[in-house]
């Protein structure tokens, strides 16, 4: 895609900070880190996000996603490593090109985890039977 920031790097006409590159798949630093070391892992083919993205990509990409989340670890000392995706604008996704954020958390770094609600009386039951006529 002409104006996607991440095929402009993937193509090299941008700069990034790589920290993995082969045939298909590019990892780099993200530009803002939730802390210093946040990493993007991503197909050099654009796929919008995760809804299109071929299975065998998909796995391919979860090997990466543990091999880069261990390195990062280990890297900057982490205490914990979250693994994000962000899918379509109610989701928070920027950049229209699929990725995942692999992201190094440290005990007591400020970083909240989302807030949960209850559901009311009997409508997980409801909302579980509906997700299921869709697998
Ligand atoms: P998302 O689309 O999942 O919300 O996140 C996109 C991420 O890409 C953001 O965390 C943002 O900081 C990062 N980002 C956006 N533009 C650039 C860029 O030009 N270079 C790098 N390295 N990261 C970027
Ligand atoms: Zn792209």
């Amino acid at each position: 895609m002409n104006d996607c920031v991440f095929c402009k790097i993937i193509k090299g006409e941008m700069p990034a900070d790589k920290i993995y590159e082969d045939e298909n798949y590019l990892a780099f630093l993200d530009i803002t880190p939730i802390n210093p070391g946040h990493t993007l892992l991503m197909p050099k083919k654009h796929y919008k996000n995760l809804y299109s993205l071929p299975n065998d990509v998909l796995n391919d990409m979860a090997l990466l996603i543990k091999k880069i989340a261990v390195a990062v670890k280990q890297a900057v000392s982490a205490d914990g490593i979250n693994i994000g995706m962000n899918n379509e604008q109610a989701a928070g996704q920027i950049v229209p090109h699929v990725h995942f954020h692999v992201i190094p958390r440290f005990l007591n770094d400020g970083h909240r985890h989302w807030h949960g609600k209850q559901y009311p009386p009997n409508k997980s039951k409801e909302i579980a039977e509906q997700i299921k006529k869709f697998l």
